[in-house]
């Protein structure tokens, strides 16, 4: 699974990326995904631009109850409605600029689950967590409350969050590490279930480091910030 985070970028004028990506992925092989996630405003006229064929379109972001009082904000079957078949969880830049609490992030997960779409839930340790030796403490420890009750329909994201936008990459080394750490998790929280639940890498993937990072242990994607934003990067590591 290759899932791009446009965050706050993009106006219809970007609309050609997504049109662009769609007719180079029309015949994607079975059992690999590729999602664009658009702004909010987007998501409609990305996934009418997308088409029939298998480029998915995705949400940001998305709050957890069904409707409501609950000004700017999004539900999961609007999402769905608006065109949405999968939405990022817990990105790192909402835990920390929108005070995301773990139960924040499940919550949302679980919404998402229940129209029907994929949840992709971020995890991800700080400069200053990993220095102090507790990465995988942290991420336990995030993976446990964010994560949803069901294993159908979850990705998991591993962006330490000193790789996202920086371009600085851990190694293969510490990658692997990390997607062990986290499938060990998986499968002792869903049994088998948790042997099929995609782990993507994201921090910094670029076409130059993609295929590298594609290749570590337990890596079955990436989510990518930056270089998803056109259709020449985004499908130069989609192909890698
Ligand atoms: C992200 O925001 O999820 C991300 C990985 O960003 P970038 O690829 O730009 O580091």
């Amino acid at each position: 699974m290759i899932a791009g985070n446009w965050k706050m970028n993009g106006t219809a004028a970007a609309l050609g990326e997504i049109a662009a990506m769609a007719a180079a992925l029309r015949d994607l092989p079975d059992g690999v995904t590729v999602a664009v996630c658009p702004p909010a405003t987007l998501i409609h006229r990305a996934a009418l631009a997308a088409g029939d064929g298998p480029l998915i379109i995705g949400a940001q972001d998305v709050h957890a109850e069904a409707s409501g009082a609950f000004t700017g904000c999004v539900s999961a079957a609007m999402l769905h409605d608006a065109g949405a078949r999968l939405v990022i969880v817990g990105h790192s830049e909402r835990r920390a600029g929108h005070f995301e609490t773990d139960a924040d992030v499940r919550a949302k997960a679980e919404a998402v689950l229940a129209v029907g779409m994929t949840a992709v839930v971020c995890v991800g340790e700080t400069a200053a967590e990993r220095d102090a030796g507790t990465t995988l403490t942290v991420i336990g420890g995030q993976l446990d409350g964010s994560l949803p009750t069901t294993a159908a329909g979850l990705a998991v994201a591993y962006e330490p969050v000193w790789a996202i936008g920086t371009g600085v990459t851990p190694t293969i080394a510490q990658v692997g590490g990390v997607h062990g750490a986290i499938r060990t998790n998986l499968v002792a929280r869903y049994g088998d279930a948790g042997k099929r639940v995609p782990i993507l890498y994201g921090g910094s993937v670029k076409p130059a480091n993609a295929a590298e990072l594609l290749a570590a242990a337990d890596v079955d994607g990436a989510l990518v910030g930056g270089a998803s934003l056109t259709a020449d990067e985004f499908l130069a590591i989609v192909n890698s």
